[in-house]
């Protein structure tokens, strides 16, 4: 015995240790990194895994749909310009098949810009160079959203579907359909049309939005959400919601319903 440490018989350590684990809630998330150079990809590992997360990294489009339909990540931090296919084409798989929250990273601002007017289906973009704590604020963010969302999907099981014209939202199911087919939203574009349609006809503004429904203290992020509203036109078209020039947007149900 090297120790001279006493113990006593029958110390309790595994009890503790085991709740602990338990009760870690968002520090048990599931992080996935998508992102072909190596430093920055070892920097964004490192810096989430000391959050407690849980972080895989893929070098390549084809891998990070992959690794994405495997481990059902809670979020997806995701480079724009990848080898194979890129970030773009990664979301569209990725969303296709299982409506996953995605922080998109950018070289420059005007390929954000360009991303934004797409309106490509990510849920968040930083631009290169960004701050590690405002990647992890971010990614906590989304977390929190979704978390909410599921939390308000498991408490209102009873909410009645919205019919807005040929569009009916199904709060209960998180489905949205359009003319009868179903039309898949991103969490983050559901929970932005379930926030402008609980309150037809009234200007929100891009502040409000960003913070109601983004978890956003500043108005940093405004053209996020010029993003999601050209998002939401696109799958339910144009007409849906109404541009207040400067100020924010509204909801304009169709006449008749
Ligand atoms: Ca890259």
């Amino acid at each position: 015995m090297s120790s001279g440490i006493p113990q006593a018989p029958g110390a309790p350590q595994q009890p503790g240790a085991a709740s602990a684990a338990a009760s870690a809630g968002q520090q048990s998330a599931t992080v996935l990194v998508v992102e072909d150079e190596p430093t920055i990809a070892t920097a964004i590992a490192q810096r989430l895994s000391a959050e407690g997360w849980r972080v895989e990294v893929a070098r390549d489009g084809l891998s990070g749909v992959e690794a994405s339909s495997r481990l059902r990540p809670d979020v997806v931090v995701l480079d724009v310009m990848l080898p194979g296919i890129d970030g773009l084409e990664v979301t569209r798989r990725i969303q296709a098949e299982h409506p996953t929250p995605i922080l998109m990273l950018t070289a420059r601002d005007d390929e954000t810009d360009m991303l934004v007017g797409l309106g490509v289906g990510a849920d968040d973009y930083m631009t290169k160079p960004f701050s590690m704590r405002e990647l992890v604020a971010r990614i906590k963010a989304l977390l929190r959203r979704v978390d909410r969302a599921a939390q308000a999907a498991a408490t209102s099981p009873a909410d009645p579907p919205m019919t807005m014209g040929d569009v009916t939202v199904d709060r209960a199911q998180r489905r949205v359909y359009r003319a009868g087919e179903e039309v898949h939203l991103t969490p983050t574009e559901f929970e932005l049309l379930v926030m402008l349609a609980g309150s037809p006809k009234t200007v929100l503004t891009r502040e409000r939005l960003l913070a109601e429904v983004w978890d956003w203290a500043d108005a940093s992020g405004t053209r996020t959400v010029d993003s999601h509203i050209k998002a939401l036109r696109r799958k339910l078209g144009p007409d849906l919601i109404r541009t207040v020039h400067g100020v924010g947007y509204a909801f304009e149900p169709p006449a008749g319903s």
